[in-house]
């Protein structure tokens, strides 16, 4: 059993042809860019749209455990939910949503056989994203290895914050790695992510004789400073790896923070990044032999 948020089929990004993307739920950073921040907890939880619900209170009367308020906002009581999802199924106008569902390994898999036909035309296969898929390492690797029983592609989209001996384990079935450094800058990237990049940059070592891809999410006034970028180059240069991707920051998990009812700052970006920058980045990133791409 696995705790997973979303399986989206068809997708054209994160690893090479047609694929199929199954995210996982729990992620052991805390960046407040994050465009899916209904990652981030290992538990299931709500989301709830205020522009979309006609306050018909169905949610309320579906409820068998008492376990839904209006104050003034709709919030769950999850001491009392048993995540039955009546409430789910009663509201019509599609304000209210679970995130996060238990499955098995036989589950998500007969998900992924789905598009199996589509991996052969294209040269796709499955991504596991997240969250942080090696937060849930069994999980993970009994869908790795069953997804290689099948002969199917497989990918891994990871922030390599992990235990060293789970990156050894499940490497063997991962064909590619989608690998992210945010900060080069151990002190930028705890006050950012809340933990340390020392784990992630020791992990990456691990991974020299597989196929790895850098991704850098692109943030506005926080990691697009060109030294930081040069040591990036250096650094991954000297790995043996050949090429990284840049992901400019876009905004859609501020919407997505306000429907979880975090009371968090929302984050603020008081620059723009332009295309001359990102350019800029690219010519640098280039000049250390490396493939650069912008965009997953
Ligand atoms: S059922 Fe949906 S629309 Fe009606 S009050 Fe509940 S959340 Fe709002
Ligand atoms: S999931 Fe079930 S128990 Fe939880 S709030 Fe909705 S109806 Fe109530």
């Amino acid at each position: 059993m696995g705790l997973v948020f979303d399986i989206q089929h068809y997708a054209i990004h994160d690893g090479p042809g047609i694929r199929t993307i199954v995210f996982l739920k729990g992620c052991p950073l805390d960046c407040p860019w994050c465009h899916n921040p209904e990652s981030k907890s290992p538990k299931i939880e709500f989301m709830w749209w205020s522009d979309k619900c006609i306050g018909c209170k169905a949610c309320i009367m579906a409820c068998p455990n008492d376990a839904i308020i209006f104050n003034p906002g709709l919030k769950i009581n999850e001491a009392k939910c048993n995540y039955c999802e009546k409430c789910i199924n009663e509201c019509y106008s599609e304000a209210l949503m679970i995130v996060g569902k238990d499955m098995t390994v036989n589950e998500v898999m007969n998900e992924i056989e789905k598009d199996i036909p589509f991996y052969e035309e294209s040269g796709g296969g499955v991504t596991f994203s997240g969250g942080e898929p090696l937060l849930q390492p069994v999980f993970l690797n009994n869908l790795l290895k069953e997804c290689k029983n099948h002969k199917i592609h497989t990918a891994i989209e990871t922030c390599g914050y992990a235990n060293p001996e789970t990156i050894l384990t499940i490497k063997e079935n991962v064909d590619l790695f989608l690998y992210d450094i945010k900060f080069m800058n151990g002190k930028l990237h705890e006050t950012y992510t809340g933990v340390s990049n020392k784990l992630i940059l020791r992990n990456l070592k691990l991974l020299r004789d597989k196929n790895v891809i850098i991704r850098v999410p692109l943030i506005p006034g926080v990691n697009d400073d060109f030294e930081q970028m040069e040591i990036l180059g250096d650094f991954v240069f000297n790995l043996g790896f050949k090429e990284v991707h840049i992901l400019p920051y876009h905004k859609a998990g501020i919407e997505k923070l306000k429907r979880l009812n975090i009371s968090k700052t929302p984050f603020h970006i008081t620059k723009t990044l332009s295309e001359e920058l990102i350019n800029k980045i690219e010519e640098l990133l280039v000049k250390y032999n490396l493939k650069v791409k912008i965009g997953g």
